[in-house]
């Protein structure tokens, strides 16, 4: 119903990833860091949030998340994700892939990045 190697990535331009304490432990992991550094690099608090996840600059969506490859357009640390990342969007359809390929047909361009402000 939807495939996020065709989607220049929605969902990882969420202002606020919401991350849990098992977040950041995997996270540290993977990089073979102490938690500690791992949670000064990869986190910041915010939105009432001890652990959210910081972002980086995107020509797309203006900001995206810090893993996300802006090139290539996916996740670089697939096997390691949040949780939040790994449930989203949930069983069936995504509606920003419908989005995206209601405006891909609309535009009569398969690459169009489909956004709503065009500022
Ligand atoms: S917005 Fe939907 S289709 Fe796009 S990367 Fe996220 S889950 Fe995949
Ligand atoms: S960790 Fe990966 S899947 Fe989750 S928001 Fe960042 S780039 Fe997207």
């Amino acid at each position: 119903m939807y495939s996020c190697k065709k989607c220049p990535g929605y969902c990882c331009s969420y202002p606020l990833i919401a991350l849990e304490r098992r977040d950041v432990e995997r996270l540290a992991r993977h990089f073979a860091l102490p938690y500690d550094v791992a949670e000064r690099k990869f986190t910041r608090t915010a939105w009432g949030r001890k652990w959210t996840m910081r972002r980086k600059a995107d020509k797309h969506y203006g900001r995206i998340c810090q893993f996300f490859d802006t090139e290539k357009r996916c996740c670089t640390i697939y096997k390691a994700r949040p949780s939040v990342c790994r449930s989203f969007p949930g069983e069936g359809r995504c509606g920003y892939y419908d989005f995206l390929m209601f405006e891909r047909r609309a535009q009569n361009d398969p690459a169009f990045v489909a956004l709503t402000n065009h500022s």
